[in-house]
């Protein structure tokens, strides 16, 4: 479905990946101004935390929990100074919280024996931290103000594909088609405004095309 979205922009058109990728930026930038980040945190590490708990749930469902726990867990230390199974309590709600709760011990640990207690801002240590994937890295860095990456999530990946600038459903290989045409300066922002536009307008099940910024620049509107 992805490479036809590829193919269908250019049968309507609409001009190649490199010249939409600014208009849809910019125009994204517009509507979507006050896309950030859904998650609340206050520090590097109630960050990294969060991002953590948020594999495989809801922001929302992560933000009811935190709270409390980062009023309890402050420092590294503190994730190790209480039994596994009492973490993994603390962090049920937000599920898988087992190896959730393995993955935020081990990682602590390493910020101890390696990093000072510091959340690192390179991608290539983010991902030396136990359960720490590309792409919580690279929330991560984003979020340090150290973009190295583009995060891609299921909106990042849904959008790209729907607007014609991937052929592909990897994560990966849609991060590297993204890099290509996605300017440096806008790599920690435009999954921001892909995921808000996605949440929004751009409905997995019933996109709304007639109320679209980007209609007149996206191969798969239904308008067209
Ligand atoms: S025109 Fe429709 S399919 Fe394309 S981005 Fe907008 S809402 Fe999504």
């Amino acid at each position: 479905m992805a490479r036809s979205y590829v193919r269908e922009a250019r049968r309507r058109g609409l001009g190649r990946r490199r010249e939409r990728i600014g208009p849809i930026v910019a125009r994204l930038a517009v509507e979507q101004a006050d896309a950030q980040i859904a998650l609340c945190f206050r520090s590097d590490l109630e960050l990294l935390v969060s991002v953590m708990l948020s594999a495989q749930t809801t922001d929302v469902n992560v933000n009811r929990v935190t709270p409390a726990l980062f009023q309890k867990y402050r420092a590294p230390e503190d994730y190790l100074a209480v039994p596994a199974d009492e973490l993994e309590r603390d962090i049920y709600a937000t599920g898988f919280f087992r190896q959730k709760a393995k993955a935020i011990r081990g990682t602590m640990r390493v910020l101890i024996e390696e990093f000072d207690g510091k959340v690192p801002s390179r991608l290539e240590d983010l991902v030396t931290l136990p359960g720490v994937a590309r792409k919580t890295a690279n929330v991560v860095a984003a979020e340090l103000g150290h973009s190295q990456g583009i995060v891609v999530d299921t909106h990042v990946r849904r959008l790209s594909q729907r607007l014609g600038l991937t052929r592909n459903d990897d994560p990966v290989k849609i991060e590297r088609d993204l890099q290509r045409v996605v300017p440096r300066v806008d790599w920690a922002r435009l999954p921001h405004l892909l995921i808000w536009h996605g949440r929004r307008v751009c409905d997995a099940r019933r996109p709304h095309c007639e109320d679209c910024v980007l209609e007149d620049l996206c191969p798969s509107s239904r308008l067209g």
